[in-house]
């Protein structure tokens, strides 16, 4: 399921303006009663063109470069925001996302441990964070540090387990339900989509989807189960999607919305 292009009909462009390189999301086909149809939007931290068939490409490509000093500045400020929407910190009392709610931290330190051990404490909606004692509680509060990467990498394992085990059993109660069968789960870093259902029936699903409620993961398990019986997006398909989550309309909007934040929040591993 690729957002960009499942969702909306957009094709990715990029240009050159001056020393910047301008990716942008084409859509031709807008319904206007103008013949001749340009307009421009940021939404989300992407450059959006809207163009009828009678503009020349030469012409929206103008259009953008003249704009680039806008567009940039757009673009900064909807970076920053992102940076601080998921700024990790790992400080008693702070707070760390976790299927879509905040929950808090708790920092606990360990003589008998070797290895950072997180635990997420559902019912208290508290992320527990044990350090072995020779983590220094002052070198976390610096992003640079060893401390601070090997705790981020700790998180994003438990992250990992976390949706791998509510994916699980999700996929499993719904495979039942369909009679259908898949060869196994992966979770892994995808770059533009939130799941995707192989040829060989490996459901591959994004751990980012850890960031997103409970009900938007239902809906990507949905989608990409039922790829195991319709390998298309046909009216078939989203009729069996709609028998097992009926509110996918929603459930895609609120991907659609959300795709680019999810998508730069945390280090890649
Ligand atoms: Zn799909």
């Amino acid at each position: 399921m690729n957002l960009t292009n499942d969702c909306l009909n957009l094709t990715e462009h990029s240009l050159q303006a001056g020393n910047k390189q301008i990716t942008y999301y084409l859509n031709r086909k807008v319904r206007s009663k103008k013949r001749w149809y340009l307009k421009l939007v940021i939404k989300e931290g992407k450059v959006l063109v809207y163009a009828s068939k009678a503009v020349k490409t030469e012409e929206i490509k103008n259009f953008i470069r003249n704009k680039s000093n806008w567009i940039e500045d757009k673009l900064a400020r909807w970076n920053t925001l992102v940076k601080n929407s998921y700024e990790l910190n790992f400080e008693s009392g702070g707070n760390l996302p976790f299927m879509g709610e905040s929950y808090t931290v708790t920092i606990k330190t360990s003589v008998i441990l070797e290895k950072i051990d997180i635990e997420i404490d559902k019912p208290g909606k508290r992320v527990i964070i044990t350090l072995p004692h020779t983590v220094n509680l002052l070198d976390l509060k610096n992003k640079e540090s060893e401390s601070f990467n090997l705790t981020e990498k700790a998180l994003i394992a438990t992250y990992k387990e976390s949706i791998s085990q509510f994916i699980q059993l999700e996929v499993d109660r719904l495979t039942k339900k369909i009679q259908v069968s898949y060869n196994k789960i992966k979770i892994k870093t995808l770059k533009s989509a939130w799941g995707t259902c192989t040829p060989l029936n490996t459901l591959n699903f994004n751990w980012r989807l850890i960031l997103t409620p409970e009900e938007i993961i239902r809906y990507v398990v949905v989608h990409e189960v039922c790829h195991l019986k319709h390998r298309n997006h046909s009216k078939l398909f989203w009729k069996e999607v709609s028998r097992h989550y009926p509110s996918y309309k929603e459930a895609r909007k609120w991907l659609t919305k959300h795709n680019i934040l999810l998508q730069n929040s945390f280090s890649v591993y």
